[in-house]
């Protein structure tokens, strides 16, 4: 998540502006709708696969020259916005852990913030999906901005694109990070601004193109979409990408508690959403991700970790468990050491696996629910 701490309450809309789906850059196309496209400009279909190739394995940007496409997929791709449509304008890098936060600028200037978090022989990119986000979760700041709009699919790729370009061009950063020289995003996790199954269409359309083997050629089981609960997203996402991995924000396991902390909880109270996780197919039901923000006072007691503990008994799943991160000027603070103690322990003790996440990046606010417009 991205850090608006900056943000004036009276810099932000809170009114949503109209989404514009349609994607005229290159960066938004799947390989399928390129070879449509080329194929309704009677030009062989077969020819998506170079470009795609060459745009995202050789990370030769479109608007190159050093591609050679035969002269009538370059004329039709200069029909299209060749542009990378957003850019870098500021990086932040924590000295705790290497990771690094950008401020990434989008055409119409607005601002969202992606984080490269080195791992060992890996490379996560945490992205954002929308500028802002319309859920207002009390305890994040990127729902306190309200939601400004969608990233469109080339938005979203431009940012893991943006990334890796910025990789390639920093070998001193991958050996700083033990990491081997040329390797690139390894891992993606919608855990930036935004709800991702708030903008479904934007986000499958990006899968497609990361997943792509001719493309970013990243395994499903390396991408991550952390969602709020939004059942009716579930649905679409998982229809077009039902073997892509879950992150599930829990936060409370009462409707009550949950609803205050968490308005989505309204639309898509507890009961519904654990049905449907209990439903899903097997390769996702297993091993599912649960995620609960600790926050202090507000569900971090041992009855707290009992409820919980309950209302996904008999599902395979996995707790994580995040302190909250502390948010500009709200109240709410994280945990305490022990209370932190007792309450994995309570859900260890019933056989649940539970991990305590300590989110990267804390020193530059690119933590999880410190994202904002920066
Ligand atoms: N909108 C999605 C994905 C982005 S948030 C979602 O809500 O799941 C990624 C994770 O960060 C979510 O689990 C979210 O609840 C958590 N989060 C938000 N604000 C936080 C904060 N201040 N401290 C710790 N975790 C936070
Ligand atoms: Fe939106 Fe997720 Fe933040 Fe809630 S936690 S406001 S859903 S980004």
């Amino acid at each position: 998540m991205i850090d608006t701490s900056s943000i004036g309450a009276s810099d932000i809309s809170k009114k949503a502006m109209p989404i514009e789906f349609l994607d005229f850059n290159v960066y938004g196309l799947s390989r399928k709708d390129l070879e449509a496209r080329l194929s309704e400009n009677s030009i062989s279909a077969v020819h998506a696969k170079s470009v795609f190739r060459s745009l995202y394995k050789d990370l030769a940007p479109a608007s190159d020259a050093s591609h050679h496409f035969p002269r009538q997929v370059e004329a039709y791709l200069n029909t299209l916005d060749l542009s990378i449509p957003l850019s870098i304008v500021s990086e932040q890098r924590s000295s705790y852990d290497r990771s690094i936060k950008f401020a990434v600028k989008l055409h119409d200037d607005q601002k969202v913030e992606m984080v490269l978090m080195p791992e060992s022989k890996r490379i996560t990119l945490c992205i954002s999906s929308q500028v802002g986000c319309a859920q207002g979760c009390t305890f994040c700041h990127t729902g306190r901005m309200g939601l400004l709009r969608n990233l469109k699919p080339s938005e979203i790729i431009g940012q893991v694109y943006l990334a890796n370009l910025w990789i390639k061009s920093n070998p001193d950063w991958l050996a700083q990070c033990k990491l081997a020289p040329n390797l690139r995003i390894t891992n993606i996790v919608f855990m930036g601004m935004g709800e991702p199954l708030d903008n479904v269409e934007s986000v499958s359309k990006a899968l497609d193109i990361l997943t792509d083997p001719f493309g970013l050629y990243l395994a499903k089981r390396k991408i991550s979409v952390s969602t709020a609960g939004h059942i009716d997203g579930l649905d679409a996402l998982l229809e077009n990408h039902p073997d892509v991995m879950l992150a599930i924000s829990v936060h409370s396991a009462t409707d009550s508690e949950r609803s205050k902390i968490m308005p989505i909880n309204r639309r898509f109270p507890l009961d519904t959403l654990i049905q449907k996780l209990r439903n899903l197919p097997l390769q996702q039901k297993n091993g599912l991700l649960l995620q609960y923000t600790l926050i202090q006072g507000v569900n971090d007691s041992d009855d707290h970790a009992l409820k919980l503990v309950n209302l996904v008994k008999g599902m395979n799943v996995k707790i994580n468990i995040i302190p909250l991160n502390p948010v500009g000027p709200s109240r709410l603070k994280g945990p305490t050491t022990e209370r932190l103690g007792s309450f994995r322990k309570v859900i260890h003790d019933s056989g649940i696996r539970a991990l305590v996440r300590y989110s990267k990046a804390q020193d530059i606010a690119g933590a999880c629910g410190q994202l904002v417009n920066p």
